[in-house]
This record gives C-alpha cells, sequence and structure tokens, in this order.
C-alpha cells in the first residue's frame, strides 16, 4: 500500500510518522510519501489531508493542480483521512470561509471553521471511538467544530461527551482533532483497515 499525505501546509511529518507506525502495528508493508504533485497520485492508495491552515493548504492545492484530481479520487472511493484543517477542507459546508477559499465537498457535514473561542482554543480531552471501547485523547487545536450531519451518509465516529467530533462516510474520515499528535495509531489503523 502507499498513503499520501498531502505535504503543502501543516502537520505533515507527523502524519507521515503516524501512518508508518500504523502499518508496523498492523504488519503490512507500504510507504508513506509525502504529496506535493498529481504526478504522485498514480498508484496511491489513501490520501491523508493533515491539520494546518485550510485557506493555506486549499490555495496551495489549487496552485499545484492536486485539487481537481484529488477530489475526483475521493469521488471514485479512495481512502481519505482529513484531520482539522484537513476534515474543513473535505466539507461540503464551512461557516467562517473566506470567499475565495475552494473545499473539496465530498464530506456531507457543515463545519464552523473557528468555532472555539480564545480562552479553550487548544485543549486536551478524551474522545470516546464508534470502533473501539477504549477512549482516545483529542488534541484540539483551534479546531472546526461539526454542525450539523448532511446526510444519513455519514456516521458518527467520535464523540467528546455528546457532541460528534469525528465522522466517516463510506471512505472519507473526517476528524476534529488531531490523532497524529499522540502515540496512539488506532484511528490511523482504522484507515489502513479500509484497504486491508
Ligand atoms: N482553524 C484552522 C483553519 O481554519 C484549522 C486549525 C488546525 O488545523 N489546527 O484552517
Amino acid at each position: 500500500m502507499k498513503v499520501g499525505v498531502i505535504g503543502l501546509q501543516g502537520d505533515v511529518s507527523e502524519h507521515i510518522e503516524a501512518t508508518k507506525r500504523a502499518m508496523e502495528s498492523l504488519g503490512v508493508f507500504g510507504d508513506v510519501i509525502w504529496l506535493r504533485k498529481p504526478e504522485q497520485l498514480e498508484s496511491i492508495s489513501a490520501i491523508i489531508i493533515p491539520g494546518g491552515e485550510s485557506t493555506t493548504i486549499s490555495r496551495l492545492m489549487q496552485k499545484t493542480g492536486l485539487f481537481e484530481p484529488v477530489k475526483k479520487l475521493i469521488e471514485d472511493g479512495l481512502p481519505v483521512m482529513g484531520t482539522c484543517a484537513g476534515l474543513i477542507m473535505l466539507s461540503k459546508e464551512v461557516v467562517g470561509a473566506t470567499p475565495e477559499q475552494k473545499f473539496l465537498e465530498v464530506l456531507d457535514v457543515k463545519v464552523n471553521r473557528n468555532a472555539y473561542g480564545r480562552q479553550v482554543d487548544s485543549f486536551e480531552a478524551p474522545v470516546k471511538l464508534s470502533f473501539d471501547d477504549e477512549p482516545f485523547t483529542g488534541v484540539f487545536i483551534r479546531a472546526p467544530r461539526i454542525l450539523k450531519l448532511l446526510s444519513d451518509k455519514v456516521k458518527p465516529l467520535a464523540w467528546l461527551e455528546n457532541r460528534i467530533v469525528g465522522v466517516e462516510q463510506d471512505n472519507i474520515i473526517g476528524l476534529e482533532f488531531h490523532p497524529e499528535l499522540t502515540d496512539d495509531t488506532r484511528i490511523h489503523e482504522y484507515l489502513l483497515e479500509k484497504l486491508l
């Protein structure tokens, strides 16, 4: 398997390392690449869109020519995970976006881009997962907030208390928080299991 982390801005190396650890833990062989140009999409088996700054990621994806082919691959069923800014990039509706900001619009959720006030702009809290009983440490950094699920194709994947903070829609995973900033590889493994 070959996983590409969109490597234009944001916490790319952390996702690369977390994906490698997840491969090791599952006992599968594969490559994890720093994805910067459309030519590298050939033979890719999954994509990760990291956290960072969604305005910048959007602009650079358009500039490098990655935007359209990545959108098409996801629409055709390629497994993808977006964390934080990556979740914003995947969402169908975004509150608080700049007018020129373009999104992939593949995930049926409405998010608020800058939902948390200054005081609580970064925090860690235990998150409950849909596929495992053991709680996961959610690292939230100026996180977007999932306001609404827009179709019944979207299923909750993670909860913070009673609020949905992670979702799954067929091949697409979107998270408000940053699993790549913990040692826990369960969510990366969950993505990779879609390839096995
Ligand atoms: N609020 C940021 C944005 O709009 C996302 C923050 C993050 O990815 N840590 O892109």
